[in-house]
């Protein structure tokens, strides 16, 4: 029996079980001095103004677009190839996601797909960091200037990754991070809204809990009280010391967990440099990934199988992979809300009907790296046409 090699495997050290053990005796669970501490630990990673720790991503860009104030009838620009996430917190205010076609090298949101969908509704774009590569954020930029649009970045993938030098959490008006189970920085569940924008951070924090008032988090500890005001129907997404623990203890080890993936993605693409069926995407030397992903496509149209039985000869082979995504417009909410037919998104087609997603996780050993090369490599080898 070979051992199996999963999709994802979480880092852990004894560095995430002193962290939680210590929230946990504190007896402080919810949102208090952990949650501070990373989020001043996160912000001074990132070199952003403000950091603000949420629940999750979805709970911390829902919170952007209020704090942007997104309403009813509305329009943000997102890309095709993402997950729902990106879309559904459009959709919370009644506002309409408009879905666009990637760009065939980058698998990122296309400028110019962007500039053919703006109308006089459009307020914002939430470009994605596909597998954390950095979309083009110099176009992006010029367009929201232009046409007066607000930048959420959703940067899901993309802890630590950087632009023309510049690191992503300080380009957009907010940048979103995600922290669930098998993002880059994994606490199980958890999010960021970076901003440099003092308006953007005091209102997520606020709306973040409740809409109440500023520190109520405080009202229970010494410094305390029992007063606090209610300013708007906040939401209940706020992030807490449990989760805040296994955080600070991943942030910790960012950069060697980064290195780690980097050197799997350099190892990948020496392993796939003379497969001809095997198609890599693009990375320009002006940008740099945090490699949360490793996509390649395949030759489908020179392979005597599909995509979908290669993924299960992987599996046969001990092989997890994954697919990314499954194209917005193909889900029957927004195929049917939005009236998308798939032949009017041509890129985001190709790419999905040719994509896999390899195992890169950082420690995964030579071994391991070399077993996925090969197998990969004898698939297309045995199924050539
Ligand atoms: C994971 C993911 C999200 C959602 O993150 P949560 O923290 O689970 O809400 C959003 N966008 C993309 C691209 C993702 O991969």
């Amino acid at each position: 029996m070979i051992d199996y090699i999963p999709f994802h495997k979480p880092t852990i050290t004894e560095d995430e079980v002193n962290e939680i053990v210590e929230a946990v005796r504190s007896g402080w669970w919810t949102m208090g001095p952990k949650v501070v501490k990373f989020e001043k630990e996160f912000n001074s990673y990132i070199g952003s103004k403000f950091s603000v720790a949420a629940s999750s991503w979805t709970a911390a860009a829902h919170l952007a677009l209020e704090a942007i104030n997104l309403v009813a009838d509305d329009e943000v620009i997102v890309p095709a190839i993402t997950f729902t996430s990106t879309a559904e917190i459009v959709c919370y205010f009644a506002a309409k996601p408009v879905i666009v076609d990637v760009d065939k090298q980058s698998f990122n949101i296309d400028p110019k797909k962007i500039e053919e969908a703006i109308s006089d509704k459009t307020k914002a774009v939430i470009p994605v960091h596909y597998g954390g590569y950095p979309c083009d954020m110099d176009e992006i930029g010029e367009l929201a200037r232009q046409f007066n649009l607000k930048i959420i970045e959703d940067a899901a993938h993309s802890l630590p990754a950087f632009y023309k030098n510049k690191m992503i959490g300080t380009i957009g008006d907010a940048t979103c991070f995600s922290f669930y189970a098998t993002k880059t920085l994994a606490a199980g569940e958890g999010g960021m809204i970076c901003t440099s924008k003092q308006e953007i951070a005091d209102r997520c924090s606020i709306m973040r809990l409740h809409g109440i008032s500023h520190d109520s988090w405080k009202r229970y500890s010494a410094e305390g009280s029992w007063y606090y005001e209610v300013v708007a129907p906040g939401f209940k997404y706020n992030f807490d010391d449990i989760h805040a623990a296994l955080a600070l203890a991943q942030l910790k080890k960012i950069d060697i967990m980064n290195q780690q993936r980097r050197e799997i993605f350099e190892k990948y693409n020496a392993g796939f440099a003379s497969n001809e069926l095997i198609f890599l995407r693009e990375h320009k030397i002006d940008r740099t990934s945090s490699h949360h992903l490793y996509p390649v496509l395949l030759d489908v149209d020179n392979l005597t199988i599909s995509r979908s039985r290669f993924i299960d000869e992987l599996k046969d082979l001990g092989i997890g992979t994954s697919v990314h995504f499954i194209p917005l417009y193909r889900h029957p909410y927004y195929k049917n809300k939005f009236n998308l037919e798939e032949k009017n998104f041509p890129v985001s087609e190709f790419i999905y009907n040719r994509i896999i997603t390899l195992p890169i996780w950082p420690s995964m050993n030579d071994n391991q790296i070399e077993r996925v090369i090969s197998a990969v490599n004898a698939l297309t080898r045995k199924y050539k046409r």
